[in-house]
């Protein structure tokens, strides 16, 4: 990337596509392919999904590793679909869904065990290897617990996908790979190169939800920049971040199995299933996507 055009990689070789603004949204990627697809096309997503469930079904003994939202949300599910799978979720924190709101941990603590998971807390896997799966059908603890792990499940370990932001200006990306953000949501310094989603270092939960505040705003300052006879002269508005746990950053849903889960709204917090189930677990907001890009 550079300040007024990207290199695209295409099917035949690459391209150069130049700019006057652009928006980098390129979100992060999970160690773990399982969790997010690493490969192209739907047909080989398909395949790979289509082998692990496979191997879910003769598998005895499943770790999965990571008690943030994915990892709850995955562990719940495993217990409801494969019943017959032993399921242990650990985490690194003493608390699950450290970063919720804070009655969130309690009850997705409760309501695991009382679906039959395992649950260990500040006892982070250490073997095999983050990313990887055990050659011996152990995973073990830094606790020095030994655990028999047909599969671990690798619910941890995000990093954005910024390398090629990194490769042009690496003084705007920080270590963990997020994006230094202005107060309009423009990339530090460069007035045109707009970042939305997971890619931002704003103190906000990387979350679908969050990327959904961030779209509205840019499109309002690529309007008013447009409009403007000059970009300087444009009256750009900032964005203020959705802080967690404060007003709108306390939106959250974490399903726990298809027919329920514990809602976050502005409001307050709640573990009524049927709200978790409406909103959310029924069809994983797969209708309001479809809306969203005009096929419904
Ligand atoms: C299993 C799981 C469950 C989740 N559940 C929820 C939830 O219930 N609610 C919620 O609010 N959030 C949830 N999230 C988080 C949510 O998915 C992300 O926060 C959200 O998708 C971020 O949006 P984004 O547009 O920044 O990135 P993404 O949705 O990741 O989109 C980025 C896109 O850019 C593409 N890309 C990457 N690199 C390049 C490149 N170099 N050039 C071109 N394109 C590129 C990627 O392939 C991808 O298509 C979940 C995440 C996971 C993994």
């Amino acid at each position: 990337m550079s300040a007024r055009s990207v290199v695209v990689d295409t099917s035949t070789g690459s391209e150069v596509i130049a700019f006057d603004y652009a928006v980098v949204a390129t979100g992060s990627r999970y160690v773990d392919p399982l969790i997010k697809a690493e490969v192209a096309g739907e047909g080989a997503r398909r395949a790979q999904i289509v082998a692990a469930h496979q191997h879910l079904k003769t598998a005895r003994n499943v770790v999965v590793a990571g008690g943030g939202p994915v990892g709850v949300e995955i562990a719940a599910e495993l217990r409801e679909s494969f019943p017959h799978l032993s399921v242990t979720l650990m985490h690194g924190a003493g608390q699950l869904l450290e970063n919720a709101p804070t009655k969130f941990g309690d009850w997705a603590l409760d309501k695991l065990i009382a679906m039959g998971a395992n649950v260990l807390l500040d006892d982070p896997v250490v073997q095999p290897a983050i990313g990887t799966q055990p050659a011996d059908g152990k995973a073990r603890t830094r606790g020095g617990k030994v655990l028999d792990a047909d599969l671990v499940i690798w619910a941890a370990g995000t990093r954005p996908n910024t390398g090629f932001v990194a490769a042009s200006w690496p003084q705007l990306v920080q270590d963990d790979g997020l994006l230094m953000t202005d107060a309009y949501l423009r990339l530090q310094g460069h007035a045109d190169i707009f970042v939305a989603g997971d890619v931002t270092n704003l103190p906000e939960g990387r979350l679908a939800i969050t990327a959904s505040f961030h779209v509205p705003a840019i499109v309002a300052n690529i309007k008013a920049m447009l409009a403007a006879a000059t970009t300087d002269a444009a009256r750009l508005k900032p964005y203020a971040p959705r802080l967690p746990g404060k007003g709108m950053g306390k939106m959250m849903i974490v399903t726990l199995g298809r027919r329920g889960g514990l809602t976050s709204l502005p409001f307050g917090q709640f573990r009524a299933d049927f709200l978790a189930r409406k909103i959310k677990s029924e069809n994983m907001f797969v209708n309001q996507y479809r809306k969203d890009v005009g096929l419904l």
